[in-house]
């Protein structure tokens, strides 16, 4: 889960990393009862989930009420990269002397944590690693000794930071890296993190990615959720209780555990197709399950083909059939769908579509046959 600037730095100050302050703001009123409270001068700032707000015109100085309001004016509304701007962050600004940039992320492939500096800040780090790599200071930390106070005076020296943010800069990677850890993210990024003329040094903005599995033990992260962006695919699959993820294909996918429906999208990918989204129906799939599944595919204008992959274990293949017997019954499908069972009683499954979904809808024998029917079904081709 993607936090917005002002819900990432309510997340840092959590962890005693240095913020503006400031206030949001979802109206031109209160952008200005905003400013008036955080001190003049004041930062007026587009609330989107997309980097470079700044170039799109998203983020304005204001020295007065009437500056402020004219930039919430201009900018609630405003469309960056395909993001509406309904919300403000209004923060009293910063006396910039130097911009950098810090985050840390994970790094899968080294099985490590990985602390990034960098003295260039302000501009995508992806620039600065093609024009200039050598200008980033990068630390693999193990996660089970976590950073220690030397790893983050050696990440700041390498990045050649001015001598008088040192300090600060430790300072605030140490706590970082509590909040990346303590606070269950993928991905913490300050960019820029600022040194002030008076020698101060702080976080200018926020990047926060949450990771989805630790949610459990983070129940105030449900104010983020309230707020979360979802696509009109995404918000009809949570309200029915699916765990459904647009993708932007043509191929539909259902189908039951988290690993059959990735390989599922490898098939139709090795098919010659891709998937229009990601869907599990997890264990004991019945009816009122497969029905969802297919009201929440069918709403996807992308969709050209549907296709069901049920490997049965403890699902039963007739009672998977049975199901989409019922769903065709209460859903009227757009898509032709294509239905591959395998495991406990996939003949039966396989015999009660062929009696009473006939014509509507078909199975293959294969993972890979299905696939490439639906691809192929995607396609408009005829067999
Ligand atoms: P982004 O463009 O979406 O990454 O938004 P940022 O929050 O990083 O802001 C972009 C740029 O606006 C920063 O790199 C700064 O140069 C400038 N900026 C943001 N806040 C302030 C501020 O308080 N004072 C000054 N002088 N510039 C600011
Ligand atoms: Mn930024």
């Amino acid at each position: 889960m993607d936090l917005f600037e002002y819900q990432g730095k309510q997340y840092f100050a959590r962890f005693g990393i240095p913020v503006s302050p400031g206030g949001v703001a979802d109206t031109a009123d209160e952008a200005v009862a905003q400013a008036d409270a955080a001190g003049y001068p004041v930062v007026v700032k587009a609330q989107v989930q997309v980097g470079g707000r700044g170039k799109a015109g998203g983020i304005k100085l204001a020295q007065s009420p009437g500056e402020v309001r004219r930039h919430a004016e201009n900018i609630l509304g405003m469309d960056i990269r395909g993001h509406t701007v309904e919300r403000l962050w209004i923060e009293r600004a910063s006396d910039i002397d130097q911009e950098y940039y810090a985050s840390f992320t994970l790094d899968r492939g080294a099985r490590k944590h990985l602390g990034m500096v960098s003295a260039r800040g302000g501009i995508d780090i992806e620039q600065v690693a093609a024009e200039d790599p050598a200008a980033i200071a990068r630390a693999h930390i193990d996660p089970v000794a976590g950073l220690g106070r030397p790893d983050a005076e050696r990440l700041v020296e390498e990045a050649g930071l001015d001598p008088r943010a040192r300090p600060g800069a430790v300072d605030i990677l140490l706590k970082l890296y509590r909040c990346f850890v303590d606070g269950d993210a993928d991905l913490v990024e300050i960019n820029p993190l600022i040194l002030t003329p008076d020698g101060r040094v702080h976080a200018l903005d926020a990047k926060v990615s949450l990771d989805n599995n630790a949610e459990f033990r983070h129940p105030e992260w449900a104010a983020f959720r309230a707020t979360e962006v979802l696509d009109a695919r995404e918000k009809l699959a949570r309200s029915k209780g699916l765990q459904y993820i647009g993708l932007a294909g043509s191929v539909g996918i259902i189908a039951n555990g988290a690993g059959l429906a990735m390989s599922t999208l490898d098939v139709v990918n090795q098919a010659g197709g891709s998937a229009a989204n990601f869907l599990d129906i997890g264990g004991g799939a019945n009816a009122e399950v497969m029905a969802n599944a297919l009201e929440v595919i069918n709403t996807d204008a992308n969709v050209r083909s549907i296709l069901i992959n049920i490997f049965g274990g403890i699902t039963r293949g007739d009672e998977v059939a049975n199901g989409i017997v019922e769903a065709l019954r209460r859903v009227a499908i757009v898509s032709p769908i294509v239905v591959r069972i395998d495991g406990t009683n996939a003949e039966l499954g396989r015999a009660i579509l062929k009696e009473q979904a006939s014509g509507r809808i078909e199975t293959q024998p294969t993972m890979l046959a299905a696939a490439r029917r639906a691809v192929q079904l995607a396609e408009g081709a005829r067999a």
